[in-house]
């Protein structure tokens, strides 16, 4: 179990390192080029070496997909870390994925430990778009929206916003980065306040947001 820079939890744990869905701004993917956790970063390697780091006592809020995206795992991975999950309740367990629909069907086949908390990572008006369509297609929610790094204006459906938003800006320094306009975030402020959701603004935001940043409690604080 590793400590963590990610302020909205305590700790990470990664079995599978690697991810295939090719996004510009993959912060793993430049960690992978400095630390070589995985001979390729578009295919994800499966470390069960690490599942060992789920036994320990003291209850923390955890991570299990910062260097992949649980969406994209084989399902016999998802099985042994949902074993881990099962065996150790002492914790929250949190998960990130571009890949609902598919995290569905496998939900369907295999239903999770109640202690993950399930985000879906929305950068773009698409990606919301698209998350809207496969959540009423199964009539459920995710836990949570992790806007990070916010793209462009995104207006989240109506039916459709989760309890808590999760919002950033791109960090680093990569060619073309996007910088928001505080339009962007307050517009979004505005639709979690009216759904009575949770916002949290990761540190990115500081700046921009001046007086209005904000860090609500989250749930899964232990
Ligand atoms: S989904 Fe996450 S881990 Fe996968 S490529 Fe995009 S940023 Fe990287």
């Amino acid at each position: 179990m590793k400590k963590t820079k990610i302020d909205w939890c305590d700790s990470t744990i990664n079995c599978v390192y690697g991810c295939p869905n090719g996004c510009k701004y993959c912060y793993g993917n430049v960690m992978n080029k400095r630390f070589h956790f995985c001979k390729n970063w578009n295919i994800p390697e499966w470390k069960p070496e690490h599942l060992k780091e789920f036994y320990s006592k003291k209850p923390k809020s955890i991570f299990i997909d910062s260097m992949s995206d649980i969406g994209t795992w084989k399902e016999e991975w998802f099985n042994a870390v949902a074993k881990a999950i099962s065996d150790n309740p002492q914790h929250r367990y949190i998960a990130l994925t571009k890949r609902f629909d598919r995290l569905m069907d496998m939900f369907l086949r295999f239903p999770p430990p109640i202690e993950i908390f399930i985000g879906i990572s929305v950068t773009t008006q698409a990606n919301a778009n698209a998350a809207t369509l496969v959540h009423r297609f199964h009539n459920t929610m995710p836990d949570f929206y992790s806007i990070e790094p916010i793209l462009q204006s995104i207006t989240i459906p109506d039916d459709a916003i989760p309890k808590t938003l999760i919002i950033g800006a791109e960090t680093g320094n990569r060619k073309g980065k996007v910088v928001p306009q505080k339009e962007w975030i307050d517009r979004l402020v505005r639709q979690a306040d009216e759904h009575n959701s949770i916002v949290f603004m990761k540190e990115s935001l500081r700046s921009l947001m001046g007086n209005d940043f904000r860090q609500d409690e989250l749930l899964w604080r232990v």
